[in-house]
């Protein structure tokens, strides 16, 4: 099963990911994330990548495709994936589709989480994340049980995006509107469009999700 999850950053595409990866035995293809490891790592890449990414614009079609490329052929993905954060244009959504065709594998389902915009920057600006293990935290949402402490691995330090700040969230809220929403009718055209109200708690979220892939996906 290949899944994508759509939505403004903010959305919980990442918190619903993860859980579609336990559930589904998928693998997560977060391009964010491999964005944020190669600057991590300091690699060429991650020193062009990171600017870009602190002003919240994209990295170039070509640099995102050959990385997905790349991931999406390892025998671990074989099973199917889940993509959060790609595409994020109409570019990307085709080269997705010829690079699955090319595997004689297709998209199942496109997740769109509905989220309204005022709540984004709130939502985005509380956002932290276990250093150890990126198990994710809200200042206001989600504290760990035991006040510094992560409840998943025990680690006691934590993470915060350097664009996860409320002027560069405005600029990645508009180059979503501008650049990422027109791809959803490319995908409302294929009938694999499916919305899920992302307003909700993440345990109701998920179970919209799993609805969803239930009643519209073969076992
Ligand atoms: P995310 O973690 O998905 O919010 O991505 C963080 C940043 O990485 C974005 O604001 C972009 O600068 C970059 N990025 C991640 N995925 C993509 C993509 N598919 N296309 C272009 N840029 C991306």
């Amino acid at each position: 099963m290949n899944l994508i999850l759509l939505g403004p950053p903010g959305a919980g595409k990442g918190t619903q990911a993860k859980r579609l990866v336990d559930r589904y035995s998928l693998v997560q293809l977060s391009t964010g994330d491999m964005l944020r490891a190669e600057v991590a790592a300091g690699t060429a890449l991650g020193r062009a990548a990171k600017q870009i990414m602190d002003a919240g614009k994209l990295v170039s079609d070509g640099t995102i495709i050959d990385m997905i490329g790349a991931r999406i052929a390892e025998p671990a993905a074989r099973n199917g994936v889940v993509l959060d954060g790609f595409p994020r244009t109409q570019a990307q959504a085709q080269a997705l589709d010829a690079m699955l065709a090319a595997r004689g594998k297709k998209i199942d389902a496109v997740i769109e989480l509905a989220v309204d915009e005022d709540a984004l920057v709130e939502r985005i600006a509380g956002r932290y994340a276990c250093a150890r293990c990126g198990a994710g935290y809200h200042d206001l949402f989600q504290l760990p049980r035991v006040q510094g402490v992560c409840d998943v691995c025990g680690g006691a330090s934590f993470t915060r995006r350097a664009d996860d700040n409320a002027e560069t969230v405005r600029d990645r809220l508009a180059v979503y509107r501008s650049q990422t929403a027109p791809i959803l009718p490319y995908y409302e055209a294929q009938h694999l469009l499916r919305r899920v109200d992302g307003m909700q708690s993440p345990d109701t979220v998920t179970a919209a999700i799993d609805h969803i892939l239930a009643s519209s996906i073969p076992a």
